[in-house]
């Protein structure tokens, strides 16, 4: 059987290619794509700022079994698979082997980008969700999608939400604390979701009133217009009149823009933890001037999140079955293009003119 990936094959240039599937190996699994998000790092791939090339775009998928390697009988939580399951995979290798796999921290293997990262010409070709079909490798993990998550929002599980449970669970948070969420787009409105289930309360910061509105559908219980408060100092005021004098237990940075990692450490309360997520750059433009006695003299916590430990994809799809109804989960992604349309779908994601776009690769035109 043939099969088609969109690849990557010059700064916002894509072709799409067609390769046999491969018959899977010894553990590995073929599925056939049915939905893939466009996310912010394809974004970034495909804008050049990414170490990426030549390499299968899409990492947010979701898709049906339709050939079992050898030996593969469950999922990754034990639950048997059969050919027509919907199954998610975590979209990075853990190799078992590196330094950060020796101490546990699979969710910032050092190989984990490899299979993601590879040309689309090497075997077995299916390697990112811009394509028809995905090739699941014997050492990645993978779970069964809930009867009651839809697609659309499955496709998105193995990235920003996973990431958002990991980061709430990593930080601590606890019932009654005070979380103040930096920027309503997709990670934030995540993050105010999860922090609501556990009894928190969240605030939101923004500067768009129509994401502000649909914080308070993700469980925000109060929300900071930027407009309306222009000054960190302005906003640290707020936040003390809104808890009563207490402070923010938790500031999460999912603003992405280096002056939010600022506000956050100034906002932050005494013995307060700020989560850094946003942020994902290394780049020497992203230097900015901090106050590090501010960290000492409030006895900070600095937790930096990059993607999140391989099972709490299953978590998080637990999370979706059970709240599925809570929160309007559904209505985060708004247009659907084929695979043929990617290079214009990737357009309209980078200039916003769609705010979550999502490619459905088997779709009939
Ligand atoms: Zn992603
Ligand atoms: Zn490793």
């Amino acid at each position: 059987m043939k099969g088609k990936v969109a690849a990557m094959t010059g700064i916002e240039e894509i072709q799409i290619k067609e390769y046999q599937l491969p018959k899977p190996d010894k553990g590995c699994l073929n599925i056939e794509v049915t939905k893939s998000n466009i996310c912010g790092s394809d974004i970034h791939m495909w804008e050049g700022k990414h170490l990426f090339k030549n390499h299968v775009l899409g990492h947010e998928m979701v898709g049906k079994v339709i050939e079992l390697g050898e030996g593969v009988e469950t999922d990754y939580s034990g639950e048997k698979v059969n050919l027509g399951d919907r199954v998610v995979p975590v979209y990075y290798l853990t190799c078992q082997k590196c330094t950060a796999c020796l101490n546990g921290h699979f969710n910032i293997c050092t190989h984990g980008s490899d299979y993601q990262g590879q040309v689309a010409e090497k075997h077995p070709h299916f390697t990112g969700g811009f394509a028809t079909h995905y090739v699941i490798q014997s050492n990645q993990y993978f779970y069964k999608v809930p009867d009651k998550v839809p697609d659309n929002v499955a496709a998105g599980a193995n990235c920003g939400m996973s990431q958002m449970v990991y980061a709430i669970d990593q930080a601590g948070l606890k019932v009654n604390d005070t979380l103040v969420v930096q920027g309503a787009g997709g990670l934030g409105l995540f993050a105010s979701a999860i922090a609501d289930t556990m009894g928190a309360n969240v605030i939101v910061i923004d500067s768009v009133a129509a994401r502000l509105e649909e914080a308070t559908k993700f469980g925000a219980s109060h929300v900071i217009d930027m407009n309306s408060f222009p000054s960190i100092e302005e906003r640290k005021e707020k936040i003390l009149d809104i808890t009563n004098g207490e402070g923010a237990d938790f500031v999460l940075d999912a603003a992405g823009v280096p002056a939010a990692f600022n506000e956050a450490v100034r906002i932050a309360k005494l013995g307060g933890t700020v989560i850094e997520l946003g942020n994902v750059s290394v780049d020497e433009s992203q230097n900015i001037p901090i106050v590090p006695g501010l960290i000492t003299r409030k006895c900070l916590t600095i937790k930096g999140i990059l993607r999140y430990q391989p099972w709490y994809l299953y978590k998080t799809l637990k999370f979706l079955e059970k709240y599925s109804e809570k929160y309007p989960f559904d209505s985060l992604t708004d247009r659907t293009y084929s695979l043929n349309e990617s290079q214009i779908a990737m357009r309209k994601a980078a200039t916003k003119e769609v705010t979550r776009a999502i490619i459905e690769p088997n779709k009939k035109e």
